[in-house]
C-alpha cells in the first residue's frame, strides 16, 4: 500500500516539475540569471504553500498557478514580475501565507499585484454576484497597474479552459462572468485571441448543441475550405515572391461564437455564411516603411480581386484605441464570394495577438504611458472620480465603453477626436468639455445645422453650440451612449432634483404650519410610510412636482401636534402592469413542473424575452418578487441576471409531462409559388396539428420571407415540424426566431 502511494505522488511530482520547465521554457525573452531565481522562489512558495490541497479534478492544485503563469509568459508576453505574480496569484487567499510574508520575500510592486488579484477574486466568488462597489474597486486596482487585470484574465481562461468538471449551475454562472466582464476586458486590451477563445468557451457552457453542430459542421467544410483557399492566395502569393516580400500568408477560421452571431444576426443557415474565414497576410517591413509597404500589398491583392469600396478598413494611419493596427478589406474571390483580406506586419500582428502587453513588454516590463491604453484608463479614473457611480447603472455605462467600435470626428479647428460608434452631438460636447456638455444647444455638422441628438459618422467635422440658458433634462441620458456623458449628466439631474425638492420641502413646511403639526421625524415618517417613498428627499420632490398633493393631509387625523394616519386607512393601491402580466403567466403555467435544487414542485413563469420552451437549455432565477424566472441558457438578458444574482440561480428540468403549448416563432425563406402557402399551413395544421397564433408572408420579385408564432409542446415537437416543412418544395431555409424578433411581432 505505501509504496504505490510513493509511487503516486512520485509520479506527480515529476509531472510538476514537468509543468515548471515548460514554464520557463515558453518565457519568450531570455531570462536573466535573477529572473529565473525569483520564478523558482515563487514557485517554491506556492508548491509549499498549496501543498495539501487538490482542484476539483483531482489534480494537484500547484497546476493551476503554473498554468497561468505560462499563459501569462506565453500567450499575453509578460516578463517576469507578472510571472511571479501569477505563481503566487491564489497563494494569499487560499492559503495560511499572508500578503506579508509576500512582501518580505518578493517586495512591495509584487504585493500589491497579488492583493489586488486577491481582491478581484473576492468580488465574485463569496456572495456569487457582482457588488456595484466591489466592481468599482476592480477598476481601482486596474487603474493602478493594468498587470492585475492581465493576470486575472489568465486564470479567467485557465479556469474556463479546465471547467469541465464543475456542476452545471457553476459552469453557467462562470461563463456568464466571463462573457459579461472578462471578454470585453479581453477585447479592451487588444487580447483578440484570448477574447475569442474566452467567447468561445462560454457558448461552449451556456449553448453546447449549438457549439457543438457549428464545429462539427467546420470540420466536415474544412477540406473544400482549405482548397478555397489555396485558390485564392495562389496568384498573391507569386507576386508578393516577385517583388521580394518575405511574408506569411494563411486562411484563418473564425470564432464558432462568431459564426452563430452571424447566423442569428441575419437569420441565415451554417451554409449561408460565407465569410467562416479570413486570409490574413504578415509582412516583414522596416518600422518607416510599414504604411506604404501595407498600401502596397492592398494594391497587390485588388489587382487580382476587385475591391468592395464599403468594406476599407485603415486601422493603420490611425490605430484602434486598444492599439490594433491592420489594413482590412473585402474582395471578390472565385466563385462570386466575397473574402476578407487582413493586411499587417510582424510587429503590427505582434500587437494584434497580444495586445497592449507587447508594447511594453521589452520596457522594462512596466506599461508605458503614451499609450492610447494610458487615455483609455484615465477615462476609466474620470468615472471613478464621479462620487455617485456606486450603482449599476456605473456597470453598465463602463460597459458601453468596454465593447464599442469607434468613429473619429473633427473639432472645428480640425482636431481629432476618438468616440465610441453611435456617439452623438452631445456627447462630443462632453468629450470637449463638461461644461460645454450640460450648456449644449445642437451643433454644425459639416457645416449644416443639427440637434444635439444627432449621431455622428466618421469624419464629420463638427461644431458645437451653446447656449448659457440651456440646461440638461432627463431625455438627454436616451441622447448620449458615452460614459463620461452619461455620468454627467446624472449629476446635473441629481443637483437640479436636490434643489426642486427644497422647494417641496418649503411648501410642506407651510402645510405642516397652517395644520399646527411639528415638522419632525416622527410626523414625516408617517408621510413616508403612507405614500410609500423611501427617502424625504423623495418626498419633498414629489410634492414639489405636483404627484403629491398636500392638501390631502387635511383629511388625516391628528393628535395635538401629531400626524395619526394609522387610523386614517391605507391609500388603495394597485397592481403594476408587470406584476400582473407575472401573475398572469403564472397562473397559466401553474400546471407545469420545474424542478429546483431540492426538487420540489414550484411554480414559475416564462421570461418574456427568450421565450423558452421544454427541451430549451434553460436555468431559473428567483427574482425580486420571489418568482422563479426561467430563461433559455443563451439569454441575453438572462446573461446579465446570471453575472449579477449568480446565488440565486436553481438548475431547472423540464418534465416530461406538460398538458399545454409554448409559443415559438419561425422564420421561413423560400420561392414564391402557388400553393407554398396552402402546403405550409397543411404540414402546419394538418399534419401535425399545431395552433398557429399569427402569420406574416412578405413577398418580392418572386421571393418570399414569413414569419410564423405558433404553439408547439417542445424542442422535439418543434424539430419534428422543422424537418417537415424543410421537405415541402421551395422552402429554402428554416430557423427559429431569436428573442428579439419575436417581441416584434407578438407586440
Ligand atoms: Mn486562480
Amino acid at each position: 500500500m505505501i509504496s504505490t502511494k510513493v509511487t503516486q505522488a512520485e509520479q506527480e511530482r515529476k509531472e510538476i516539475l514537468k509543468k515548471y520547465r515548460a514554464l520557463l521554457r515558453s518565457c519568450r525573452h531570455k531570462l536573466h540569471k535573477s529572473d529565473k531565481k525569483l520564478i523558482r522562489q515563487a514557485f517554491e512558495l506556492a508548491l509549499e504553500a498549496h501543498k495539501d490541497m487538490r482542484r476539483k479534478s483531482g489534480e494537484p492544485y500547484i497546476f493551476h498557478p503554473v498554468a497561468v503563469a505560462q499563459i501569462v509568459a506565453e500567450e499575453i508576453g509578460l516578463g517576469t514580475t507578472s510571472i511571479v505574480c501569477a505563481l503566487l496569484h491564489d497563494v494569499v487567499e487560499d492559503t495560511e501565507y499572508t500578503l506579508e510574508d509576500i512582501t518580505d520575500e518578493f517586495g512591495n510592486t509584487v504585493a500589491d499585484i497579488t492583493d489586488g488579484l486577491t481582491k478581484i477574486s473576492s468580488v465574485f466568488d463569496v456572495t456569487g454576484s457582482i457588488q456595484a462597489e466591489n466592481f468599482r474597486k476592480i477598476l481601482v486596482t486596474l487603474a493602478k497597474d493594468v498587470r492585475v487585470i492581465l493576470i486575472k484574465l489568465a486564470d479567467r481562461l485557465h479556469n474556463m479552459r479546465t471547467m469541465d468538471v464543475m456542476p452545471r449551475h457553476k459552469q453557467l454562472k462562470i461563463a456568464s462572468e466571463t462573457i459579461y466582464l472578462y471578454a470585453p476586458l479581453a477585447h479592451r486590451f487588444g487580447l483578440y485571441e484570448i477574447k475569442s477563445e474566452l467567447e468561445d468557451l462560454t457558448m461552449k457552457y451556456t449553448e453546447p448543441k449549438t457549439y457543438k453542430a457549428i464545429a462539427k459542421s467546420l470540420q466536415e467544410t474544412k477540406r473544400e475550405r482549405t482548397r478555397y483557399i489555396n485558390e485564392f492566395i495562389g496568384p498573391i502569393k507569386e507576386v508578393l515572391r516577385k517583388q521580394g516580400f518575405h511574408f506569411d500568408i494563411f486562411g484563418r477560421p473564425k470564432s464558432i461564437s462568431s459564426i452563430w452571431n452571424k447566423i442569428k444576426k441575419k437569420g441565415i443557415s451554417f451554409d449561408e455564411v460565407y465569410d467562416k474565414f479570413a486570409i490574413r497576410i504578415i509582412i516583414d517591413s522596416p518600422l518607416d516603411d510599414e504604411k506604404a509597404n501595407c498600401w502596397k500589398v492592398y494594391s497587390m491583392v485588388t489587382d487580382f480581386y476587385t475591391p468592395n469600396p464599403d468594406r476599407l478598413r485603415d486601422w493603420i494611419s490611425t490605430s484602434k484605441i486598444n492599439g490594433y493596427e491592420a489594413l482590412h478589406c473585402t474582395v471578390m474571390g472565385p466563385k462570386g464570394r466575397w473574402v476578407e483580406v487582413q493586411i499587417r506586419t510582424r510587429r503590427m500582428n505582434e500587437v494584434a495577438e497580444r495586445g497592449y502587453a507587447a508594447h511594453w513588454r521589452y520596457k522594462d516590463d512596466s506599461p508605458s504611458d503614451d499609450s492610447a491604453l494610458e487615455q483609455w484608463l484615465q477615462k476609466i479614473r474620470d468615472l471613478l472620480e464621479n462620487p455617485d457611480s456606486n450603482t449599476f447603472d456605473f456597470i453598465d455605462d463602463f460597459k458601453l465603453n468596454l465593447f464599442y467600435d469607434e468613429i473619429y470626428v473633427f473639432t472645428p479647428k480640425g482636431d481629432l477626436k476618438v468616440l465610441p460608434k453611435n456617439s452623438t452631438a452631445l456627447d462630443l460636447a462632453f468629450e470637449i468639455h463638461t461644461d460645454i456638455g450640460l450648456k449644449c444647444l445642437g451643433a454644425k455638422v459639416n457645416h449644416k445645422i443639427a440637434p444635439a441628438s444627432q449621431r455622428l459618422n466618421n469624419g464629420d467635422q463638427v461644431e458645437i453650440l451653446t447656449s448659457r440658458k440651456q440646461q440638461p433634462n432627463q431625455q438627454w441620458l436616451d441622447q448620449v451612449v458615452t460614459a463620461k456623458a452619461r455620468s454627467k449628466i446624472k449629476q446635473a439631474l441629481k443637483n437640479q432634483r436636490k434643489k426642486i425638492a427644497q422647494e417641496g420641502k418649503k411648501i410642506l413646511n407651510n402645510k405642516f404650519k397652517q395644520l399646527k403639526i411639528s415638522f419632525n421625524s416622527a410626523n414625516l415618517n408617517q408621510l413616508l410610510e403612507y405614500y410609500q417613498v423611501k427617502t424625504n428627499a423623495d418626498l419633498y420632490y414629489n410634492i414639489s412636482t405636483g404627484n403629491l398633493d398636500v392638501n390631502d393631509l387635511d383629511k388625516f387625523k391628528k393628535t395635538g401636534d401629531k400626524l395619526n394616519i394609522a387610523t386614517t386607512g391605507k391609500p388603495e393601491t394597485h397592481d403594476s402592469a408587470i406584476e400582473q402580466e407575472i401573475k398572469k403567466t403564472l397562473l397559466k403555467n401553474s400546471n407545469l413542473l420545474v424542478f429546483g435544487e431540492n426538487s420540489n414542485s414550484i411554480d414559475y413563469n416564462l421570461a418574456p424575452c427568450c421565450q423558452p420552451i421544454p427541451g430549451d437549455d434553460a436555468f431559473g432565477f428567483i427574482n425580486k418578487v420571489n418568482e422563479l424566472e426561467v430563461h433559455k441558457a443563451n439569454c441575453p438578458k438572462a446573461i446579465k441576471i446570471i453575472s449579477k444574482y449568480g446565488n440565486k440561480i436553481v438548475r431547472t428540468k423540464w418534465t416530461k409531462e406538460h398538458k399545454i403549448a409554448f409559443l415559438t416563432g419561425l422564420r421561413i425563406t423560400g420561392l414564391d409559388d402557388v400553393g407554398i402557402m396552402h402546403n405550409i399551413t397543411n404540414v402546419i395544421y394538418g399534419e401535425l396539428k399545431i395552433n398557429i397564433q399569427s402569420i406574416t408572408i412578405e413577398s418580392k420579385e418572386g421571393v418570399f420571407e414569413g414569419s410564423i408564432i405558433l404553439y408547439v409542446d417542445d424542442t422535439a415537437h418543434l424539430e419534428e415540424l422543422i424537418k417537415r416543412l424543410k421537405a415541402v418544395n421551395g422552402i429554402k431555409s428554416i430557423n427559429r426566431l431569436e428573442e428579439g424578433q419575436m417581441n416584434k411581432l407578438l407586440r
